[in-house]
């Protein structure tokens, strides 16, 4: 990849799906040059092709955001860029403390928290040569409150709130923002399914009723609002639920 001189460029992780690639497509609205990150080349460079033939600016790279090498290696093309969605993630399971798998813990932390590291390590330089950087992290509700089968992502998602609180702290001073949106129940193509190993039946369970649960358009709205707000206001955190949610674990389902 050769050298990107431009400032508003935004960088998306994730993009292959879901919220991320909602969220490249609403950044590609506003005005931003879009780069679509993620392991599914195919998918990326699909949606990549999309927008550039609708007249938006945007290219793909293939890119694992716990691969810290090849994190590195994509940051050396970037002076300066104006966002960073670290939207890549995802849970694994969904047993108890008493029977969870240590490796599904292990990767949900490795794709959530140390890829969410990764990559604004990597990237942070270029968002503050920009002179306006922004950083959104895609935490959840998860990252708020606990529920029963949990476990593993709950703990993963509360990091990555830490995560950005206190990078918040650190950088006060520097013209990066940091912005964490906590989305509730978001029916999505790839997350249940991911999360229960393929297995349809149990991806649909947790949408069972719920008359309308978010869209991925819906988050990657709220993220495109919130990164479009002036400079100097931060929205520190932005929780965003169905109205059929009160809490993770009151849910109005109509059966
Ligand atoms: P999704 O459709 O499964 O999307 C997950 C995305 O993460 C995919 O694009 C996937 O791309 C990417 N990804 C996973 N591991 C990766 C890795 N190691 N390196 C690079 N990319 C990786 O699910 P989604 O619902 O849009 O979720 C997006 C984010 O929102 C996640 O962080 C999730 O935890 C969070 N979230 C979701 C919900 C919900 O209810 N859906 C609620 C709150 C928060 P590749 O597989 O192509 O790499």
């Amino acid at each position: 990849m050769t050298a990107v001189a431009a400032t508003r460029i935004a960088i998306v992780t994730g993009a292959s799906s879901g919220i991320g690639a909602a969220t490249a497509r609403g950044l590609a609205a506003a005005g931003y040059r879009v780069v679509l990150t993620a392991r599914r080349k195919d998918r990326i460079e699909a949606l990549a092709a999309e927008l550039t033939d609708a007249g938006h600016d945007a290219m793909a790279y293939a890119l694992d955001v716990t691969d810290r090498e090849a994190v590195d290696t994509f940051a050396t093309a970037f002076k300066k860029i104006a966002v960073l969605v670290n939207n890549a993630g995802g849970a694994l399971g969904a047993d108890s403390i008493a029977t969870g798998d240590p490796a599904d813990w292990r990767q949900m932390y490795e794709t959530n928290v140390i890829g969410t590291l990764n990559v604004t390590q990597a990237l942070l330089p270029a968002l503050t040569a920009s002179g306006d950087g922004t950083v959104v992290v895609l935490s959840s509700t998860a990252g708020h409150g606990t529920y029963e089968g949990g476990g593993g992502y709950v703990a993963a998602k509360h990091a990555e709130h830490v995560l950005a609180e206190t990078l918040r702290l650190e950088i006060v001073g520097t013209p990066v923002r940091v912005i964490e949106i906590a989305p509730g129940m978001v029916k999505t193509d790839g997350f249940a399914l991911t999360r229960f190993g393929g297995d349809a039946d149990k991806a649909a369970k947790v949408y069972a009723g719920v008359a309308e649960p978010l869209t991925a358009d819906d988050v990657a709205d709220t993220i495109t609002w919130a990164v479009t707000r002036p400079p100097h206001v931060n929205i520190d955190l932005l929780v965003v639920r169905p109205r059929a949610q009160a809490s993770n674990t009151k849910v109005h389902r109509e059966l």
